[in-house]
């Protein structure tokens, strides 16, 4: 059974400026998704900010393995309704993948609870990514460093929390570095931040970034089924534990009430 992938692009940039337009004619959003295709067992589509429900359904989300997220400058036109959906979506299982200057999305500051920020240039400088988990499946087929001959610099401090893994941590020409590839699981879905991918820079043209997204996508995919349901927190009675016990000392609540949540 293929992952299916769903790319979302903010899709902005690419209507306001020529030189992205160039490098993206037909949107950010379709290059990465014809990257993630390359691979076999990767079915992958595309929405935009601009279609009804952001193109985010909540049978397009049922239907999502992985989400892809590229935003930047309209974070704020993002519906709070389609970020809760796409939450509890990740809770269930759902991979998320988040790109470049979404690190200041919705999604990705409410799913990380901190302020998410970083330091930044814009100088088309180079950035050097060390592979620094060699072994993590995010990382496979890649040589232990490549380089990116114009990038946008993204620096620390990065105010996220301590990662489950650091895949990537770049270094860049004027001499900061940054952790650039890092992965966190929230509820039962798998989330990878992925630095690169400035919109006036080839970068999704890559060879080496399209292997990480592929590589990304397939770790990210949970083939369980979805764990619905993730957020109740069901009393288990006294009566009905699973070893004979007794009821000792107080109470408040009732054997099977409905409990604080
Ligand atoms: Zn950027």
């Amino acid at each position: 059974m293929s992952i299916k992938a769903l790319v979302w692009g903010e899709n902005v940039h690419e209507h306001s400026n020529a030189d992205v337009r160039a490098l993206y004619p037909d949107g950010m959003h379709e290059t990465i998704a014809a990257a993630l295709t390359e691979s076999t067992g990767i079915e992958a589509s595309t929405a935009t900010l601009q279609q009804p429900d952001h193109g985010l359904s909540a049978e397009v989300l049922e239907q999502t393995d992985v989400l892809l997220w590229w935003g930047h400058a309209a974070h704020g036109d993002v519906s709070e309704e389609v970020v809760d959906r796409v939450q509890q979506r990740v809770w269930e299982g759902m991979g998320l993948l988040v790109l470049h200057s979404a690190h200041f999305s919705k999604i990705f500051k409410r799913l990380m609870g901190t302020p998410c920020s970083l330091t930044w240039r814009e100088a088309g400088e180079k950035e050097r990514l060390w592979v620094i988990n060699r072994s993590h499946p995010i990382a496979a087929g890649l040589d232990p460093w490549f380089e990116l001959p114009q990038s946008e610099m993204y620096g620390e401090p990065f105010a996220v929390p301590e990662p489950m893994e650091t895949v990537f941590t770049s270094w860049f020409e004027g001499g900061e570095v940054f952790r650039s590839g890092l992965t966190w699981q929230r509820g039962a879905g798998r989330i990878f931040y992925f630095g690169p991918g400035h919109e006036t820079y080839p970068l999704y043209h890559d060879k080496n970034i399209r292997q990480v997204l592929r590589n990304a996508v397939h770790w990210a995919a949970n083939s369980s089924p979805a764990w619905k349901g993730i957020e109740n927190a069901p009393n288990r009675p006294t009566a009905e534990a699973l070893e004979p016990i007794e009821q000792r000392g107080l109470s408040l609540h009732k054997d099977g009430e409905e409990g604080f949540r």
